[in-house]
């Protein structure tokens, strides 16, 4: 399994300008049934994810692929080493949030894209999805709690929206309070509350 790179909107105190921009992007749908190009893409981010033992969840965007795909590992979120085992994660191509249930619940995120940051996110504590398996087959999921966090999560990728696109607070590492001031301002001013940040 070769490695491959996670993109990230920022490494050290550098802004990635082209990784941002494909991270930015809103993906296509892949056509069902797949051609021989789309299976590779979908192996491709089944093999990357494989490869990780930090992700809970990983979506295609975030290796440079702009289609909606995204894989999740669906119980043993708290262990570094799991099974990988095909009934350990989900895979899900071209997903839809069909039903969201509940009262949103805050929680702090991160995510592979977003280095060394943690942000305040609401998400529904109940979502029904649909989309198709790996083989092209349509099948419709429910997904509960930390599982259907990780999937909104993944999901909003998917439209190119990123945890610092939403408004709660934003935890950062205290020596680097002055740069994510700094680019957090420049790319995503709708959110510049700085009453909210809890750095
Ligand atoms: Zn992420």
């Amino acid at each position: 399994m070769s490695k491959v790179k996670v993109l990230t909107v920022w490494s050290d105190n550098n802004i990635n300008e082209e990784e941002t921009s494909v991270l930015r992007k809103p993906c296509t749908d892949i056509p069902v049934p797949y051609d021989e190009r789309r299976r590779q893409e979908i192996k491709t981010l089944i093999d990357a994810f494989l490869a990780m033992n930090d992700a809970a969840g990983l979506a295609a965007p975030q290796i440079g692929i702009s289609t909606r795909i995204i894989i999740f590992r669906n119980k043993g979120f708290n262990e570094k080493s799991w099974s990988k085992s095909e009934n350990d994660y989900d895979v899900l191509v071209n997903p839809r949030v069909t039903q969201a249930r509940g009262e949103l619940v805050t929680m702090a995120e991160g995510c592979l894209s977003c280095p060394e940051i943690q942000v305040e996110v609401s998400r529904f504590p109940e979502i029904k999805v649909r989309a198709h398996d790996v083989n092209g087959k349509k099948i419709s999921k429910r997904y509960t709690d930390y599982l259907a966090r990780v999937v909104q999560h993944e999901i909003d990728h998917l439209e190119g929206k990123l945890i610092i696109d939403h408004e709660g607070a934003l935890y950062v590492p205290k020596q680097k309070k002055d740069f994510f001031d700094k680019i957090l301002k420049e790319m995503n001013p709708i959110s510049d509350d700085t009453d909210s940040r809890n750095i």
